[in-house]
């Protein structure tokens, strides 16, 4: 109300109520800004008591004219500015004690802000961010209802989900020594629904996993879940891409061009050394093992896998050493500038190089993993540094075809890339016990400017393909039954083919709202330590409840 009046409203009668934003006492009049979530009006009062007494953040009502204001007086600044309210009746709803920061304060210390949280929010970041939020989810629940999905609730409390991240864990008071884990994401009761003939399902999910907090990770979030059956990949991504679009559209932003391009995993990792490539800009990786094994030079002909970057100008000798000593930090065993080291390489090998006069070619030799590795950080830094980004930009890309298992360094054996019940790419299915390196699963993952939005798959309908994956994953049929019996048990009575994915919003909110991580687009986050300065918590608890719980502790709680 307060900021949506305009000229042609001068001689109307008003009632505005919300926060002083500002007052300027000139003792006769006393004028003040005052704010609600559509913006701010300055009220004109006639000197009194009332008026003397107001401070910023008291929430006051006003009743009087709109006027229009003298050409002088005008402010062009703000949307209401040609206008004010000349009070006739005002009146202190609530005052404010001083504040711990002012909202119009730059810099204020985050902890401050999340302690003061219900302060922040006034702020037009917060109010904008918020509301973002709710306008993307809004228009993200419209095209799924539009599409026929039905939203189901689906348990917080349960087993563990094997997301890959560890529990947060419930203690049961009727079975003390017992616990719940809070759902890393709905995985299995998605495909609970399917198998149930809830074959369109979707959920704005709130999933916990207790990890390191980061910019881009809180220990619980939301996220478009959803899963459908009878459907192949194309299906999954067409829902994914349109709900992408809608919020763009939601929020007055040009919604990315459809369709998303489609990378392969294998692609990704060669062409730019990571499962998440930013392609805002170019410095693909260039691939040299071929050209280079017959080498002169023994680091290139020894190394199983020879890369390099063509970087758009000459290097210097310092900027060159800078450039190596990041790329061993990064695990790299050298850097080596074309420029030093032509002269132990043949005209074939140098010909073959695309490495124009003007540029400089940065080679790694090494393990695959490694070179990708290196040559992937080394791609994202030389872009940032030579200004290569494109920052209007908004590349949304899918990666494809992942492998399904990897290395479990823990074990020595394998484990799942994504989670176990992804299915095998339909011709590597038989080879998953005795090849499991090379089978590829039907994972897909959503990426906008070098960030990954969310995962998802097309999943494992068969009994026998399921405890195949267990097994390679280390699980005897004991533990199969223990844990996923009853997903076992619902394969074999009658599972349509599905696949689903999971987004997480409050990534993709703080990444529409250009805000640097997502704590600025969540009302009541934690701090990095996994503390909630507001309420205080976790705090701990008495002993008389936690041996109600059954619980004793093997130390005393921490102060602090
Ligand atoms: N459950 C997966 C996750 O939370 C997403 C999916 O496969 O649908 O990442």
């Amino acid at each position: 109300m307060c900021g949506e009046l305009r000229a042609e409203d001068a001689g109307r009668r008003v009632k505005v109520a919300g926060w002083v934003d500002t007052r300027r006492d000139h003792g006769g009049l006393v004028f003040v800004d005052l704010r609600d979530h559509t913006g701010k009006v300055q009220l004109v009062l006639k000197a009194s008591e009332t008026a003397h007494e107001l401070r910023n953040e008291f929430v006051v009502q006003a009743e009087g004219e709109i006027v229009a204001r003298a050409p002088d007086a005008v402010n062009p600044n703000l949307p209401t500015g040609e206008v004010e309210v000349q009070v006739e009746r005002l009146t202190i709803l609530s005052r404010s004690a001083p504040l711990p920061f002012q909202l119009d304060e730059e810099n204020v210390d985050e902890t401050l802000r999340i302690r003061y949280r219900w302060l922040d929010l006034r702020t037009e970041r917060m109010q904008r961010n918020i509301r973002l939020n709710h306008t993307a989810i809004a228009a993200i629940r419209r095209t799924m209802d539009e599409r026929g999905f039905v939203d189901v609730w689906t348990p917080s409390m349960t087993r563990g989900t094997p997301e890959g991240a560890r529990d947060f864990l419930v203690p049961v008071r009727l079975q003390p020594g017992k616990f719940y884990a809070l759902a890393q994401s709905p995985q299995l009761f998605k495909q609970l629904c399917m198998i149930g003939g809830l074959d369109r399902y979707y959920q704005i999910a709130t999933c916990w996993r207790d990890e390191d907090l980061r910019a881009d990770r809180q220990f619980e979030f939301r996220q478009l879940d959803l899963e459908l059956a009878f459907a192949e990949r194309e299906d999954v991504l067409d829902v994914l891409e349109a709900c992408v679009v809608a919020a763009f559209e939601s929020a007055g932003r040009r919604p990315p061009e459809r369709p998303f391009p489609r990378l392969a995993y294998a692609d990704a990792m060669r062409r730019y050394g990571s499962d998440k490539p930013d392609l805002r800009f170019g410095l693909e990786i260039e691939d040299a093992t071929e050209a280079t094994r017959d080498s002169e030079f023994g680091v290139f002909r020894n190394a199983p896998c020879v890369r390099y970057l063509v970087v758009p100008r000459t290097l210097s000798r310092s900027e060159h050493a800078r450039l190596e000593a990041l790329a061993k930090e990064w695990g790299a065993k050298g850097l080596a500038n074309l420029a030093q080291v032509s002269k132990f390489l043949s005209e074939r090998e140098l010909e073959s190089f695309g490495v124009p006069e003007g540029s400089s070619g940065l080679f790694v030799a090494d393990e695959e993993p490694v070179v990708a590795h290196v040559l992937g950080l080394l791609r994202l830094h030389l872009a940032r540094e030579l200004d290569l980004i494109d920052a209007e930009a908004d590349v949304f890309h899918w990666v494809l075809d992942f492998p399904l298992f990897e290395h479990d360094e823990e074990s020595g054996g394998w484990t799942f890339m994504h989670h176990p019940f992804t299915a095998p790419v339909a011709e590597d299915a038989e080879r998953i016990e005795s090849d499991p390196a090379h089978v590829r699963g039907q994972h897909y993952d959503l990426i906008w400017n070098g960030w990954e939005l969310g995962s998802g798959s097309i999943r494992i309908h068969r009994t026998d393909v399921q405890q195949a994956v267990f097994r390679v994953m280390g699980m005897s049929e004991e533990e199969q039954q223990g844990k996923f019996g009853f997903l076992l048990e619902a394969l074999a009575m009658g599972a349509p083919p599905h696949g689903g994915f999971a987004m997480g919003i409050d990534r993709f909110v703080a990444l529409l709202a250009g805000e640097p991580d997502i704590r600025q687009v969540i009302a009541f986050p934690k701090i990095a330590s996994g503390f909630d300065p507001l309420t205080g918590a976790p705090t701990p608890y008495p002993d008389p409840a936690l041996r109600d719980l059954g619980i004793r502790l093997a130390e005393p709680p921490a102060q602090g």
